[in-house]
Parts: structure tokens; sequence; C-alpha cells
């Protein structure tokens, strides 16, 4: 009974999975850090690229609400800072986790259309979590896609 498992795992299951659950746990340790004052509603990111490097971020808020920025990017723009610009994965954790419409459109700037997209819709004084996996090619239909527009 106990050898089954082991196989998958030899397969590459269990690679996948290991991912996703360190993806996740980034993911939550970085909504600690939200700076959200005035709505309240932390969010963390978790970003792997291609390099194998996980790169994190929050939401941060400001008294002009028109310069805050959600998580994700936060996440993704660290990445790119640091030569990191192909996504293979991404982990937005909170309650009623989904990217807004900017950073979907970002994700797709960056991302390999396959690149697995997790929602960690997570509320820890609940304890309850609802985990959704889609692709990045999924996430905004006839997205502006630069490298059809030739640029
Ligand atoms: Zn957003």
């Amino acid at each position: 009974m106990a050898k089954k498992p082991v196989r998958k795992r030899a397969a590459g299951g269990s690679g996948r999975s290991d991912m996703r659950k360190k993806l996740m746990e980034a993911a939550k340790t970085a909504q600690k850090k939200a700076y959200c004052p005035y709505s309240r509603y932390p969010v963390g990111a978790a970003v792997l690229t291609d390099s194998g490097r996980i790169y994190t971020g929050c939401n941060v808020e400001n008294a002009s609400f028109g310069l805050a920025i959600c998580a994700e990017r936060v996440a993704i723009f660290k990445a790119v800072s640091h030569g990191d610009k192909r996504i293979k994965a991404l982990c937005v954790a909170a309650k009623s986790a989904k990217p807004c419409g900017a950073c979907r459109q970002v994700i797709i700037e960056f991302a390999h259309k396959d690149a697995e997209m997790i929602y960690l819709d997570w509320q820890p004084l609940e304890k309850k979590e609802k985990i959704t996996i889609t692709t990045a090619g999924k996430l905004l239909p006839h997205a502006f896609d630069p490298s059809e527009a030739g640029l």
C-alpha cells in the first residue's frame, strides 16, 4: 500500500505538489506583510520563475488611493527587477483570492501561457482554505498580447 505513493513521487507528481505547497506558504507569509490600513484586505503573492527562484509580494496601499499596488504586481516587478522575466507559476493568497484585471494583463506579459495560477482562498482566523488552479492563458480572454502585436 505504501509503495504506490512513492512511485507517483518518482514520476514527478510530488514535484509539482511540493512546488504548489512552497508557493502557497510563501504567499501566506507575504500576506502577513501587507500594508492595507484603508481596505483591511491583506493579500500575499508568490511567483516562481524559470530560474527556480520565488519572489513574493504583498499589497501596499497609500492615503492617495490610486497609488496602491496589488501583491501580484509587487511580486512580478521584484522578479523582473532581478532579471527573472518568465513566470512558471503564481500563487495569490487572500480571502476570495483572484488577480484583478490590471494584474492579469501584467501576468500575461511575463508568464508562460501554461503557467500555473493558484488562487488560495485563505481565511486564517477561520482556518479555512480553498485552492483553485488555472493557467495564465485562461486569465484574460482576448488579452492584449505584445507578441501578437509585434512588440
Ligand atoms: Zn491586482
